[in-house]
């Protein structure tokens, strides 16, 4: 079974029909301004389509971690400004996620309208953990486009690939209730990333950092497989270190995970993937922009002369060189996590040389994870210099897993869309 895709949805006539669409409007805010809209704007072709070819769009999108309870902090509302700014109209945003407001806008919606339901988490079923409670609030969702067997003919289209590695019911249990769509992000998210599983054009390169070390240590193990070389660096870079046998201070570090690093490295040393391991660190006196700092090398490390108290930020100026090489000799590149923590210019270097470094490359770059794809923007790249920048960062270092993804597996269910199913 293949999903049916969003040119199905327009074939079949979207004009005066509710649509439901799931979109990945997690964006960065900072006193309640948004910071980053890479995700607004990536999500609003196929909004703007859909209102275009007549459908009254409802909007469904989470933000952050509210405790499943309505927290102004995480409220949509600068995404609904920030939206209706960019596609030059009005976006409505309801009060709530599926209750009187959410009812009673989506009711006044005229063909083109668009509206924005509160962040889907300030209902608690929408990542219960209980199958009845999500199924509720999924045909609450799907009762607001009128139901399958609603006079005006609702549609499900799920767009908000950085949420299809969730079993939540905006996302995966909908699916049930209406007829479903993949919309054109989640395809062309599809399109890249399979090229990455498939046959990848080599060398291979695939860049890992960022601060989730134990997310990002799983992924090595099925890209070991597939890629020609892995480079590493960011704060899983420190496991890797201390797994041969150096000092690392502060830095961020998973001791439990040191086994499975050195495995890894045995793995690698057995011949296929190469590990390649940043040769000197910049070592900080703390966590902060103004924090003194110097460029260690590796073997420097083992005596644990730096202290106990110091932390490594940054990959050094020998590693930014060799990674540098690396990824414009590779005709398909993998990036990840941020090689060290690029929101203080001082501990930029590293993240701006691997970006720069993927620009020049001629073969297909991806850029995967939320901070990473803000890191490409924040300093000064623009997205058209890469291949692909993905949306998601859990999703897609999941699909590189080859772990099944509940979203994509709603979309293909024989029973989606029926409104037989869910339960
Ligand atoms: P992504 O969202 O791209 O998947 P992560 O969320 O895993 O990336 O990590 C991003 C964060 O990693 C950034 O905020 C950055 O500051 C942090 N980071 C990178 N290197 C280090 C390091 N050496 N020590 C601590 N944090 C780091
Ligand atoms: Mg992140």
């Amino acid at each position: 079974m293949t999903a049916q895709t969003l040119d199905d949805l327009l074939e079949s006539g979207v004009a005066g029909r509710h649509v439901l669409v799931r979109s990945d409007l997690n964006v960065p805010l900072e006193d309640g301004a948004v910071t980053d809209d890479g995700r607004i704007r990536a999500s609003l072709p196929v909004i703007t389509e859909l209102a275009a070819a007549g459908a009254r769009v409802v909007v469904m999108a989470h933000l952050g971690r509210p405790k499943g309870q309505p927290d102004p902090q995480y409220s949509l509302k600068p995404v609904a400004e920030r939206m209706a700014q960019l596609a030059g109209r009005e976006v409505r945003l309801a009060a709530d996620v599926a209750g009187d407001s959410a009812r009673a806008e989506a009711a006044a919606l005229g063909d083109g309208g668009i509206l924005l339901l509160e962040n889907v988490r300030f209902d608690p079923r929408e990542t219960s953990k209980d199958d009845a409670e999500r199924a509720g609030l999924a045909a609450e969702l799907a009762a607001l486009a009128g139901g399958v067997d609603g006079s005006a003919g609702g549609a499900y289209v799920d767009d908000a690939f950085g949420a299809v590695h969730r079993k939540h019911a905006s996302v995966y249990d909908i699916a049930a209730e209406l007829p479903c769509y993949q919309g054109r992000l989640v395809t062309r998210e599809l399109d890249v990333l399979s090229r990455l599983t498939g046959a990848p054009d080599r060398p291979y390169v695939v860049v890992l950092g960022g601060s989730k070390v134990s997310d990002k240590l799983a992924v090595i193990d099925h890209l070991m497989e597939r890629a020609d070389t892995l480079l590493i660096g960011g704060g899983m870079l420190f496991t890797f270190l201390k797994a041969q046998g150096h000092e690392v201070g502060a830095s961020l570090l998973e001791e439990d995970q040191i086994p499975v690093v050195t495995e890894y490295l045995k793995r690698a040393e057995d011949g296929g993937c190469r590990i390649v391991l940043p040769t000197d660190i910049v070592m900080a006196s703390a966590f902060a922009a103004d924090a003194e700092s110097e460029v260690l090398p590796v073997q420097a490390l083992t005596s644990g002369a730096h202290g106990a108290e110091a932390l490594g930020l940054d990959i050094g100026p020998e590693t930014r060189v060799a990674f540098g090489d690396e990824i414009r000799r590779a005709h398909t590149v993998f990036w990840n996590g941020p090689m060290g923590v690029f929101e203080f210019e001082a501990f930029a270097h590293g993240t701006r040389t691997v970006a720069r470094a993927l620009t020049e490359s001629s073969g297909l770059t991806v850029v995967g994870g939320g901070d990473s794809a803000a890191a490409v923007r924040t300093l000064g790249f623009s997205e058209g210099q890469f291949g692909h920048i993905s949306t998601g960062g859990g999703a897609s270092l999941e699909y590189l897993e080859g772990r099944h993804l509940p979203g994509l597996e709603a979309l293909e269910r024989p029973d989606a869309g029926t409104g037989q199913a869910g339960a």
